[in-house]
């Protein structure tokens, strides 16, 4: 099924002369985003048989793990008889494409009709491809432009687009805005200089890259004289590649910063460039549920979580023909929503990335997340928001030290200051830190992904 290719869908859309949507048009697609939530059930398990069909048909990988786990397509009757299907993870993806180069045998589609692969390089540097038909390529695009429409974008708007293009699957993002009608510039990765110029000479109202960039992007201009506020005209930031984005403290000091509004979103090189995004009411990330189903599993025992719990995301394309992805497990920890959203739309909302499953730090048998700590220090407006985790072994015991900057012009002690933060850290996360007081700007700034973990043991547990 083409979603934008469905009678509903076109009738529905306000469309102006140009052949774009009407700007005062709320929706880009108001039928699919707005159905109930039973219709979306009802959609993804039409979509779910169908493309399991087509892996267990196409794709040599598929047949051979299904018939191993003894189950078939045939078999699913409900989304939840998905959960009896074997998973996959980015070490098989690798895997197989070196057994089967350049695709793998998770492909399901000849060679001839992939039109455009994306890359993406993981710890071990060799790089893993993510290939797309040309209809994968399209309705990609025309997801990325009602996620946009989503955020506020409109045709009227200048849009900058910060990522980088080098076979990097948040590039041609920026066709969705091209699509929407939006002027778009494919800005790339420039040194901040030149993108401050470019943002100043087209006067762009809007832009996307990461939330440390955009922070550092800030902080950049008004060293060099130029206020955000009122020398760029930038009003919408979308970021994504790090938790940061959906911690409400980094989103609303960058969003000061810019005199902007910050819309996180979330992707994966594996499937999609975004694959979730926030809508103006900011509340969640509105998830791409035609193209993909979620599961949220506890790690270690494989079982679904309750809804609205915390667990590991498992994803399963419900479209993309080149390469299906059944039970992908992303690492990532997530939690989810489906209660609706102020906007109108029916989708489930994704929470926030809490972290990767190997970010998740274990002190003395405690899980915290950098992100739980990043959120206490950027609420401290005593903090200038940049911190450094240093994690040790010291007498065979973890020990936590969090390093934090005071603001310049900080009246109070630093050990009053410490204290502060130790107490809030042990409230919140159940974890005894040890807390180390810097001068402002003495951690190394963000670029593209800041580092902020340091863990210096030898034998890491890890769950
Ligand atoms: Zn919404």
């Amino acid at each position: 099924m083409n979603q934008h290719n469905r009678p509903t869908n076109v009738a529905a859309r306000a469309v102006t002369g140009h052949g774009h949507v009407d700007p005062s048009e709320a929706y880009w697609d108001p039928a699919l985003e707005t159905q109930s939530r039973d219709a979306w059930e009802a959609m993804k398990l039409d979509l779910l048989k169908r493309h399991l069909r087509h892996a267990y048909d196409n794709a040599p990988y598929y047949r051979r793990s299904f018939d191993a786990a003894e189950v078939h397509p045939d078999d699913v009757k409900t989304l939840d008889d998905l959960s009896r299907f074997p998973t996959i993870n980015k070490s098989v993806l690798r895997e197989r494409q070196e057994a089967k180069p350049l695709l793998g045998d998770l492909a399901a589609v000849p060679e001839d009709e992939v039109v455009y692969v994306s890359a993406s390089s993981g710890s071990t540097g060799v790089p893993t491809v993510s290939p797309f038909t040309q209809s994968d390529f399209d309705e990609w695009i025309d997801y990325e432009a009602r996620q946009f429409w989503s955020s506020g974008l409109r045709p009227q708007d200048r849009y900058c687009h910060s990522l980088n293009f080098s076979l990097f699957i948040g590039g041609p993002c920026v066709l969705g805005a091209q699509k929407l009608g939006a002027l778009s510039i494919h800005g790339g990765t420039v040194p901040s200089e030149r993108l401050l110029t470019m943002l100043k000479t087209f006067q762009a109202t809007a832009m996307w890259t990461t939330p440390s960039y955009a922070w550092y992007l800030g902080e950049t201009a008004v060293k060099e004289g130029i206020d955000p506020r009122k020398d760029l005209a930038v009003k919408r930031i979308f970021v994504a590649g790090e938790p940061g984005g959906s911690i409400p403290e980094t989103r609303r000091r960058i969003e000061d910063l810019w005199g902007a509004d910050v819309y996180d979103y979330y992707g994966l090189s594996d499937i999609f460039g975004a694959c979730a995004g926030m809508c103006e009411a900011k509340d969640g990330l509105h998830w791409a549920e035609d193209h993909i189903h979620v599961e949220v599993i506890d790690p270690e025992t494989g079982l679904h979580v309750p809804p609205g719990g915390r667990g590991e995301m498992v994803l399963t394309t419900l479209k993309k023909r080149a390469r299906p992805l059944i039970r992908f497990r992303t690492g990532d920890i997530v939690s989810f929503t489906d209660k609706p959203c102020s906007c109108g739309r029916t989708s489930i909302r994704l929470l926030g990335v809490h972290g990767r499953l190997d970010d998740m730090l274990v002190i003395r048998g405690v899980n915290i997340f950098p992100s739980d700590v990043e959120a206490i220090i950027r609420k401290d407006h005593d903090f200038t928001g940049e911190y450094r985790l240093i994690v040790e072994r010291v007498n065979h015991l973890d020990q936590l030290t969090v390093e934090a900057e005071r603001i310049r012009g900080f009246n109070g002690t630093d050990e009053e200051l410490a204290k502060r933060l130790k107490d809030h850290i042990k409230a919140v996360s159940g974890v005894g830190a040890k807390v180390s007081i810097l001068d402002a700007d003495s951690l190394p700034r963000g670029t593209h992904k800041a580092k902020r973990v340091e863990d210096r043991r030898d034998h890491v547990w890890t769950a």
